[in-house]
Order: C-alpha cells, then structure tokens, then sequence
C-alpha cells in the first residue's frame, strides 16, 4: 500500500517535473525565437537604410530605401528610382516587392521604410499601401528614421478597410460575360458549319 502511495506520488511528481519542463522549454523556445526575429528586424533597417545609398532621385533629392523580408527569411532590397516623365517613377518599397515577386516570393513577414527625414518616420504612399496589400494585410511595416528608431505597423493598420484580390471573387450583383471564350464558341460554331 505504502509503496502505491509512493509510486502516485512519484507519477503526480514526475508529471508536474515534466510539465515544468515544457512550459521551460517553450519560453526558452519563444524567447529565442524572439531574439531572432530581433536580430533579423535589425539587419532589415540596415539593409533599408543601405539601400538608401543607391535611391535615383534628380528631381525630388528626396532618398527612399526599402528592404523586405520573405517568409523563408531572404532579404530584398529597393530605392526609389525616379523619371524625367515624373509618372514613371517606382518609390522604393515596390521596387523591392517588384524584386521579391519576380525572384519567386509571394510571402512576406516584413518590410522596413528608411529615408533622410531626422525628426519623422517614413511612411509609405498610398501606392505602396495598396501594392502590399496585395500581398496580405497581417505583416509587419517598420518605418524608420536614420537613427534606427522605428515605429512598428501592419499592413492593415496602414490601410484599413482595404480592397484585396479576395474582393474580385465576391458574389456579384451583375456578372460580365467573359467576351473572350463567346468569341472562341462564336469561331467554333463558324468552323463546325463549314
Ligand atoms: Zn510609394
């Protein structure tokens, strides 16, 4: 009887040990998780701000870098690269987005913004805006000034209530009729009388 006792005792102990045990492991876990997400925000505001060195911007002296994280952690840099046809000119957050997707990524954790201005955070136009959101609405933008000092955002929170690919896919009042598969059914009918 006594060794019962014991030996529940000893399971109820070794239990709560291991509960313990992973409850340590998950804050272990979590926090050097944490710490790496740190050190990998860190190196996105320095890649932002180097990418700052190459902005191409006669017209506006107004330098712009970017650098974006992918899901699968690489890092992809942009400027603003300006026109004399001012319409034509890419701010720097899509040029790197632009790089991203046409490398393969579609998948974004975070972007950092850095430019000249000491006393603000940069923050992103309404284009940009709407060209991350295409992207998703959940992940991170980090606008900076030159100091390293950043102020965190979601892409939601920048563009709220926004229109996304999801919306095009919505129940419709009125449906087009998709003129190009008429035009391949009007050819079909044509060859199929001939
Ligand atoms: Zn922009």
């Amino acid at each position: 009887m006594k060794k019962e006792t014991n030996q529940a005792g000893t399971d109820f102990y070794d239990k709560r040990n291991n509960e313990k045990q992973l409850i340590r492991t998950d804050i272990q876990a979590k926090s050097s998780h944490s710490i790496r997400m740190e050190e990998k925000i860190k190196e996105l505001i320095r890649q932002s701000q180097e990418a700052k060195g190459q902005a191409y911007c006669p017209y506006s002296k107004f330098r712009v870098g970017a650098a974006l994280l992918t899901d699968n952690g690489c890092y992809f840099k942009g400027c603003n690269v300006e026109n004399a046809c001012t319409n034509l000119g890419l701010c720097a957050e899509r040029t790197a987005i632009t790089k991203a997707v046409s490398e393969g990524h579609k998948t974004f954790k975070a972007i950092a913004i850095a430019s000249d201005m000491e006393d603000k955070f940069i923050s992103p136009c309404g284009a940009c805006r709407q060209v991350m959101r295409e992207f998703g609405s959940k992940w991170d933008v980090y606008l900076t000034k030159p100091d390293g000092t950043h102020k965190k955002m979601t892409v939601d929170e920048l563009l709220p209530i926004s229109f996304g690919p999801d919306d095009l896919c919505s129940l419709k009042l009125h449906t087009i009729i998709d003129e190009t598969r008429h035009c391949v059914n009007w050819l079909q009918q044509c060859s199929a009388a001939t």
